[in-house]
């Protein structure tokens, strides 16, 4: 099968298969070779690498995943999908499709049955839908992940990569930092996919950290913590966890807590620095 990274080509199996793109799936199909070279490059495969692809489409970064890869797991929920990438990807045996949710695809176990329960590179042009929930579920069922290569809308991008007291920063900032290190490694424009997205996207690497980013006594706590802050921004710390239906301290502990880390009593939530959180949490645990 040719080269999916060639639009013609892209254009000829749709034509072939009369696919129907499905907007609930976000299905936006790259055609750009030289995007598809650069996510395997800010990737790293190796030969010796097992991969996980979501969202597989039609196969075109799946031919690049197993030109250069060990082994591909390939989940694509469209079952109309399923017989094009048996077609596109016919030449491969080290690829295994699978058509299910990625959602409710059991990661640990495929990461234990395909690559020994050894960390997994996880590589994907996200459906921008779910973006979040799948990088969720990635971090917090605590799959073994060495990195995390994906495709993104160029916001969301930004937002996992930004620093506390810019806008961008947010809930998502400090789950993604509290995990992993991003780095945005390519901006891509509409016109790099079909059918063409109304937004721009980047492409982001979550490389898993080696050691815990912060010790946090109680991660449940922490998140609870960063989310009533986030939820109301405009409110001081203090206002947003007093107000929150999910923490349950009085506004008089958050006040010395924040004196003992030296922080003012009116510092909004979206100064405070992942260590900052940590610290918070740690202390009003006690
Ligand atoms: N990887 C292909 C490419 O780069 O051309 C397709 C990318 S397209 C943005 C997203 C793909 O994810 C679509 O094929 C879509 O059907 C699939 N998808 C959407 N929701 C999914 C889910 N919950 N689980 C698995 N695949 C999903």
């Amino acid at each position: 099968m040719a080269d999916l990274g060639k639009p013609q080509n892209t254009i000829a199996v749709l034509q072939k298969y009369h696919f129907n793109f499905q907007k609930k799936f976000g299905q936006n199909f790259l055609i750009d070779a030289r995007v598809l070279e650069k996510i395997i490059q800010a990737a790293e495969i190796t030969a010796e690498d097992f991969v996980l692809e979501i969202g597989p489409g039609i196969g075109t970064m799946t031919q690049y995943l197993c030109e250069n890869a060990r082994e591909v797991a390939a989940v694509e929920i469209d079952r109309n999908l399923i017989p094009i990438l048996e077609d596109t990807l016919q030449k491969y045996d080290n690829v295994e499709i699978i058509n299910e949710d990625i959602l409710k695809v059991d990661i640990n176990r495929l990461a234990q049955e395909k690559n020994n329960g050894k960390p997994v590179k996880v590589v994907a042009n996200l459906p921008y839908y779910i973006t979040t929930p799948i990088i969720m579920k990635l971090f917090e069922s605590h799959v073994p992940v060495d990195s995390i290569t994906i495709m993104v809308q160029k916001e969301v991008a930004e937002r996992m990569q930004a620093e506390p007291g810019s806008k961008e920063y947010g809930a998502l900032s400090l789950a993604v930092q509290y995990y992993a290190e991003p780095s945005i490694v390519a901006n891509v424009p509409p016109n790099c996919f079909i059918p063409r997205p109304k937004v721009g996207s980047a492409v982001i690497r979550l490389s898993s950290h080696r050691e815990k980013a912060v010790q946090v006594e109680d991660e449940r706590l922490m998140f609870a913590f960063i989310r009533a802050s986030f939820n109301q921004r405009r409110k001081t710390l203090v206002n947003g966890l007093n107000n929150s239906p999910e923490v349950s301290v009085s506004k008089e502990e958050v006040v010395k807590v924040l004196e003992q880390m030296g922080l003012s009593s009116d510092i909004r939530g979206e100064k405070l620095s992942l260590e900052q959180f940590a610290e918070l949490s740690n202390k009003l645990m006690q």
